[in-house]
């Protein structure tokens, strides 16, 4: 196996076993790996530490495969992902036929993600080590119990950064004949596993929608980057009183109109609009709110992003303090690798100062659990929320 040997003392990230190696910490390459080809991670002085996926183009030169050095093959590949979708085996049954059951370096599987939709399941490879087992990944998940067709969807912007295209279709099995729909906490959601977002929706705020449902009933709520309704109609089914969704996305909303219908959950406003515009035109007209939710998208993909986002995370968060109802709730995330929840904290706080609010922490909010984070990749923990009520 070829090798790639480190500078000296750049292997204390990997004796902690955290899973990436930088092009900044190589000393040098032996051999000629291709994209995606095992390589032999090893100290200055030789000691072999790992077995990583070689990127010759990208920053992350390397993605850890496993701690001692060995081939990998498809039926490594096969036991990692069998692995993965039975640890979600845990999670309480009926909650939920959408879950995903392989969450990246969290599982082992740098590079990888599935999502399960009932009987489909959308993956995505977004690294050479991923693409290179592209057929593994695809007859693995395919051959889970209940899986009758597995779709790629390798489309994000991160492809680039590994010198991959985007790439999308059915990988395996017949393409369904009617819309995925997927049950959670007793709601139904349509799923474009073609188009949608991702893989189709965010399965990653399955219990914090639970948790807004158990805070709306009797309340006005505003659902800012609603995507295909997701917080909303849990607003509705906890009893709002009230329900207005902003999405910039008309095809994500036309999709949130069907789900509404889908649940018999009618009367949200749904309005096509930027929400930091509407958020302001909503301060100048005087109009509040009991209950706001700001889901926004990744405003810093790295910790490069960090200062231009957190311009941006503090805008949203100060006008929503202006329009929150005295004693009103704020369920505000951040779903940006680069802010952690340290800064996020901070912004939060500067936001509600500048705002004249006086908000305390009721709870720290996070992915849910089939979204694991593994302890040695902090990185793995991308989405942070924060539940605050502000004084009365
Ligand atoms: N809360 C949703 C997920 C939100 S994803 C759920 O539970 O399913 C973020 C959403 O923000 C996307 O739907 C995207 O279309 C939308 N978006 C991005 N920028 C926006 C902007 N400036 N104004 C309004 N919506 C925006």
């Amino acid at each position: 196996m070829n090798r790639l040997i480190l500078k000296p003392g750049r292997e204390k990230s990997l004796k902690r076993k955290h899973p990436w190696i930088f092009s900044g910490g190589i000393a040098r390459i032996e051999g000629d790996p291709q994209a995606g080809e095992a390589v032999a991670v090893c100290a200055a002085d030789g000691t072999a530490l790992a077995v990583a996926a070689y990127s010759p183009q990208s920053q992350i030169r390397a993605r850890v495969w496993d701690w001692c050095v060995h081939d990998i093959d498809a039926a490594f590949i096969a036991q990692r992902i069998t692995r993965a979708a039975a640890s979600r085996a845990t999670l309480p049954a009926g909650v939920t036929d959408g879950l995903r059951l392989v969450h990246g370096e969290s599982d082992g599987l740098p590079g990888i993600v599935a999502d399960r939709y009932h009987d489909t399941v959308v993956v995505q490879l977004l690294s050479t080590g991923a693409e290179r087992w592209r057929d593994a990944v695809a007859d693995a998940l395919a051959g889970l119990s209940g899986v009758v067709r597995v779709i790629e969807r390798s489309d994000a912007d991160v492809r680039m950064l590994e010198g991959l295209q985007a790439r999308s279709g059915l990988l395996r099995g017949k393409a369904a004949s009617n819309p995925l729909i997927v049950t959670e906490h007793g709601l139904r959601f349509s799923v474009d596993a073609e188009q949608g977002h991702k893989t189709g929706f965010y399965l990653d705020q399955r219990d914090n929608r639970l948790a807004l449902r158990n805070l709306a009933r009797g309340k006005t709520v505003l659902d800012c980057f609603c995507y295909t309704g997701g917080f909303a109609l849990n607003a509705l089914a906890g009893g709002a009183t009230a329900v207005t969704a902003i999405d910039s996305s008309g095809p994500a909303l036309q999709t949130a109109n069907a789900n509404a219908v889908l649940n018999q959950l009618n009367g949200a406003e749904w309005l096509e609009a930027d929400v930091f515009k509407t958020l302001r035109a909503f301060r100048d007209a005087d109009r509040h709110f009991d209950l706001i939710v700001l889901d926004p998208p990744k405003f810093a993909p790295t910790a490069a992003h960090a200062e231009k986002a957190s311009r941006a995370y503090k805008d949203i968060n100060l006008l929503a303090f202006r329009i929150l109802n005295p004693g009103g709730v704020l369920m505000t995330y951040s779903c940006s690798g680069g802010v952690s929840p340290d800064l996020f904290q901070k912004i939060v706080a500067g936001a509600a100062l500048d705002a004249g609010v006086d908000a305390r922490i009721e709870g720290w909010l996070h992915g849910a659990a089939d979204h694991p984070v593994a302890l040695n990749f902090p990185e793995g923990e991308y989405l942070k929320g924060l539940l605050l009520r502000i004084s009365t």
